[in-house]
């Protein structure tokens, strides 16, 4: 037998016949950038998420910088980001010449801890980007609030959390300026590349749209729809090419209409682990306090403090089972380091548990039979690593 055909990926896209059809379905209308399907997908995704706007986009790292555009983030602001990211929800800041402040995490649900964020706070601090790490979502009250109590604009980095709820309300609509999710090709959903910016400001929706597209007011759809003549547009900002196909935004609309569905799989697959692992020497990631859904993008366990993590990683791979990290936290990268002058000591949680965070398969295409062998396999990583 090839073991490398055995070898069960980290993750895997969960698309199939339907999302081929409507792809192609979408080429053979000749209609190959932004048309009538991503619109339908703004439209029908602003309805699931009870948001008034929805602003589709080529990747969730343009729309959070998209959002922070449009708060008015500039030169000089400091953006409070949590150290336990990916780099993007950083580098955006960073796009816009303005710096991005990381903060620690709690140990619990690693997302960021709003005591570490408040002792962060600048006269220059303008805003926060919370980041809803593996899908766990941070608390809404707590946030709205602390972002009320010190004036700031909240760009929430949700990447990690569709489709679920939290509070009662789905992640895409409440209280902040902007909430950004991710259809990179392992995320909750994908369109392969793409992103969603949703908000219930109709000046940050509009100066979203218009900067999306190299900063014309109106985009080429509309051109082509107007009774104004179609060669003419006006440029009012200095833009980006930020739009999301219609091909992708094809398969955006069936993943949208199986992402329930795909959740309702990995929450089975989450309480599968919660329970085979219970009797294991490892922390197992929380569930959601009662009002809220945890989207189990990610399911991270974390070994024994002082556990050698990347031994059973390599054994893990060894038996035929991809795991990965995450994140490794960005004040141990070098360029956020470097610009912060940064040491580990300043975040003594997330350097802690980074040594011990083992990021299991959870992918809603997965088998009961594939589900098993990663339960039997950490068990036996575990134990030959005694
Ligand atoms: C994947 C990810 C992003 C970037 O998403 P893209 O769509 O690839 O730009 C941003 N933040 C977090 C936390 C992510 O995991």
């Amino acid at each position: 037998m090839n073991p490398a055909a055995d070898f069960l990926p980290f993750a895997l896209p969960d698309v199939g016949d339907e999302e081929a059809e409507a792809v192609a379905a979408a080429v053979r209308s000749g209609w190959l950038t932004s048309g009538g399907l991503a619109r339908q997908f703004e439209q029908d995704f602003a309805e699931y998420v009870g948001a008034r706007y929805a602003v589709a986009v080529n990747s969730a790292t343009a729309g959070l910088h998209l959002a922070l555009e449009a708060v008015g983030i500039q030169a000089g602001d400091e953006v409070l980001v949590p150290t336990w990211t990916f780099t993007a929800t950083a580098e955006v800041v960073r796009y816009l010449g303005a710096t991005p402040v990381l903060v620690d995490v709690d140990p619990v649900t690693l997302n960021i801890d709003l005591a570490a964020a408040e002792a962060s706070i600048t006269p220059a601090t303008r805003a926060i980007m919370p980041v809803h790490f593996s899908g766990l979502p941070v608390p809404r009250e707590e946030l709205r609030a602390f972002a009320e109590r010190h004036d700031l604009r909240v760009v929430e980095d949700a990447a990690h959390a569709f489709p679920v709820k939290s509070a009662g309300r789905w992640i895409g609509s409440g209280d902040s300026d902007a909430v950004v999710f991710s259809f990179y090709a392992t995320k909750t959903m994908t369109t392969g590349e793409g992103g969603m910016l949703f908000t219930e400001s109709a000046e940050i929706a509009d100066r979203a749209r218009t900067m999306r597209l190299h900063g014309i007011n109106r985009d080429v759809f509309d051109r082509y729809q107007s009774t104004k003549p179609s060669w003419h547009y006006e440029v009012v900002a200095p833009g980006y090419k930020y739009n999301l196909t219609d091909p992708a935004a094809a398969m955006g609309l069936v993943q949208l209409r199986r992402a329930r569905a795909m959740w309702e799989r990995r929450t089975e697959i989450a309480e599968r682990y919660l329970e085979a692992f219970s009797d294991l020497p490892v922390e197992l990631p929380p569930r959601a306090p009662a009002g809220d859904e945890h989207a189990w993008h990610l399911f991270v366990i974390r070994l024994p403090e002082g556990a050698d993590r990347d031994g059973f990683i390599q054994r893990m791979a060894e038996l035929g089972v991809g795991t990965s990290v995450h994140f490794i936290p960005l004040h141990l990268q070098p360029v956020w380091r470097d610009l912060g002058k940064l040491r580990p000591e300043q975040f003594p949680v997330a350097s802690r548990e980074f040594d011990r965070v083992v990021s299991l398969p959870i992918f809603s295409s997965m088998t009961d039979l594939q589900v098993e062998r990663v339960v039997d396999t950490v068990a036996a990583s575990l134990r030959s690593g005694e």
